[in-house]
């Protein structure tokens, strides 16, 4: 039984599926598809997502309801308004040679009067969140008192969102004797609560493993430290010119955070979360659709409504409070036959949870490299020389090829494809030629020794300067003070650590020229304050002016000065520091638009 026909769908039905291009049924298709037909069931059909489930109950739906009927028939219940748009769509396609068939999407945000009247002319099928379905009923503006067929659409998900009263309620306005079709990628407890009080010995259908993440994912984890969080995302991006993904980030704060910080260095980033309208949240998911973001940064909750199916990557750039939710973030990609990559950034205290998700999703992950400079400049290159290979010449160019070639007169082929590459390559190349590596072993005590080298060292120089809590900074002010005299921005003076009686502060090393040069001969309220870079220990003591019994309590010069607890304090605030980088001198090469 591999074909559609032997399902037992009808010759409308067969006709849209053809035009659609569907050839096989999926899995969870063969198992519901005849068993829905045939009996008048309840049925619980767990498949991850991305395996067909709406044409699953969908083809059933739609042969099972009379169109010649005005009546509702079939409710399908679904978390996001995105969802539901997307189910209604779908809907729509399978039955399009149905005549009179009418599916109405329900949903908040929009016009309540405007659903109602699409269901008032004769819905048969209605397609809502349950929050609006809810709203509906009571103000009487639908009636699902006849229905013979209800889903529930993602129940894992509706119930993780808090929707089990408002499914509850909804549920007591249908008739006992209907048949109820929930579909969900994961069991949890919840939903089998609900399988168990609204169902009679409903016909179950696993497809695949439960809770077991798709096999088109693989799933990898990149340890790094904390305060290298975003310029670890950035390379992971850089790495794949072609990407296609949705970055997952705690809270919406991160999320929009994480997007600015994205757009401002010259990637197609948004971000996406609840504190959107609905109208940006739809444009967002348009030009995703679209393709003209590459890189979504999204909540939890706001993702939930993403059905897009060839998202390259998913990118975890935090974990999930719930380790649940992991699954449900790694299933946005591997859809529709295709593969997926679905990537961790963890710092090493997160570890241990890596090993609680692979026992969730029963694969294992790989442990990879964030890939240093060079590899990204290479996988660039090579992509440009993909594309330019690909590239359909446009003959509009005839025109102008006269002159070109004259200027290329006597460049030989192998010197001008050198040239050419060389624009691309070397914006690439500049930005990061002295880029650190950002992997941290597995081990301890070697990522702290390693981070107690690379402080001060690398981009960055340290500074002694001579005032300190006595003259009444603390760190923030005198950022502050350094800021403004330097005339730099917020992230541009960093690691600045007040003293008794003297202070230490970093700026990029391209920044020194400018700060020594302003410092010298500077009178602050009548004293002197001298700047200078912080150098080994010998030299620190041999240092001239300012308080000097305080001086010989300079144990740090560029390195380790920080005890750990303060190191891991600044390390949190590892986004400020990224964006310092990308405003300096290292600034990542613009991408262009595609
Ligand atoms: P799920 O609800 O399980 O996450 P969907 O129903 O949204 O999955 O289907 C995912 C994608 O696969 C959709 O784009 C859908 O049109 C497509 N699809 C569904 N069934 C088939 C099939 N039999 N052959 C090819 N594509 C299919
Ligand atoms: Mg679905």
């Amino acid at each position: 039984m591999n074909t559609f026909q032997d399902l037992g769908l009808n010759q409308d039905l067969l006709q849209a599926i053809n035009d659609l291009g569907f050839v096989t049924p999926s899995d969870v298709q063969q198992k519901t598809i005849p068993t829905l037909l045939q009996q008048e069931t309840d049925l619980v059909a767990l498949a991850q997502t991305g395996t067909g489930k709406t044409a699953a109950f969908g083809f059933p739906m739609l042969q099972k309801i009379d169109v010649d009927s005005r009546t509702t028939q079939g409710l399908i219940l679904s978390p996001t308004r995105e969802l539901c748009l997307q189910i209604t769509n779908e809907m729509q396609l399978y039955g399009k040679y149905l005549k009179g068939l009418n599916v109405t999407a329900i949903y908040g945000g929009a016009s309540i009067t405007d659903q109602a009247s699409k269901v008032k002319k004769g819905a048969q099928i209605i397609v809502a969140t349950p929050g609006r379905m809810k709203d509906m009923i009571s103000r009487r503006l639908v009636d699902i008192t006849k229905i013979e067929y209800c889903v529930l659409d993602e129940a894992d998900e509706m119930l993780n969102m808090g929707f089990y009263e408002d499914i509850t309620d909804i549920l007591s306005h249908t008739p006992e004797d209907k048949s109820t079709w929930l579909f969900s990628a994961t069991m949890p407890q919840e939903v089998a609560t609900i399988a168990k009080k609204f169902m009679h010995q409903p016909v179950e259908i696993t497809v695949g493993t439960k809770n077991q993440g798709s096999d088109q994912v693989s799933h990898e984890y990149y340890l790094v430290n904390a305060r290298d969080r975003y310029s670890a995302l950035k390379r992971l991006a850089d790495a794949n010119p072609d990407i296609f993904s949705v970055v997952f980030c705690r809270t919406k704060r991160d999320t929009q955070k994480i997007a600015e910080q994205l757009i401002e260095d010259g990637y197609n980033a948004a971000a996406l979360h609840g504190d959107l309208s609905q109208n940006q949240r739809d444009l967002v998911m348009k030009s995703f659709r679209n393709k003209q973001i590459q890189m979504l940064v999204a909540t939890d909750v706001a993702a939930r409504g993403i059905d897009v199916d060839d998202i390259t990557h998913v990118i975890n750039y935090q974990l999930p409070d719930e380790i649940e939710t992991y699954t449900h973030r790694s299933g946005r990609t591997g859809r529709a036959g295709k593969t997926g990559v679905s990537m961790v950034i963890i710092s090493k205290s997160e570890q241990r949870k890596i090993k609680s998700i692979e026992r969730i999703i029963k694969k294992e992950f790989i442990k990879k490299d964030i890939p240093n400079g060079m590899e990204i400049c290479e996988v660039q290159l090579m992509s440009l020389a993909n594309k330019v290979h690909n590239t359909e010449i446009n003959h509009e160019i005839d025109g102008y090829l006269d002159n070109i070639n004259e200027l290329f007169e006597d460049t030989s082929k192998e010197e001008l494809i050198k040239k050419f590459f060389s624009v691309e390559f070397t914006r690439f190349f500049n930005y990061y030629q002295k880029a650190a590596d950002l992997n941290v072993s597995g081990d301890d005590r070697s990522d702290r020794s390693e981070r107690g080298a690379s402080q001060g060292s690398g981009n960055s120089t340290r500074y002694f300067i001579n005032v300190g809590k006595r003259d009444g900074f603390s760190w923030t002010s005198l950022k502050d003070f350094l800021r403004e005299c330097l005339q730099m921005g917020r992230d541009d003076i960093f690691k600045v650590d007040v003293m008794d009686s003297f202070s230490f502060f970093n700026t990029e090393t391209s920044d020194m020229p400018k700060v020594l040069e302003f410092f010298t001969d500077f009178k602050h309220e009548g004293r002197f304050v001298n700047v200078e870079v912080s150098e080994d220990k010998g030299k620190q003591h041999s240092r001239g002016r300012s308080k000097g019994k305080d001086r010989g309590k300079r144990k740090e010069s560029t390195g380790n000065f920080f005890d750990a607890s303060k190191r891991d304090k600044r390390s949190d605030k590892s986004s400020k520091k990224d964006k310092r980088k990308s405003k300096s001198g290292l600034e990542r090469p613009r991408r262009s638009r595609r």
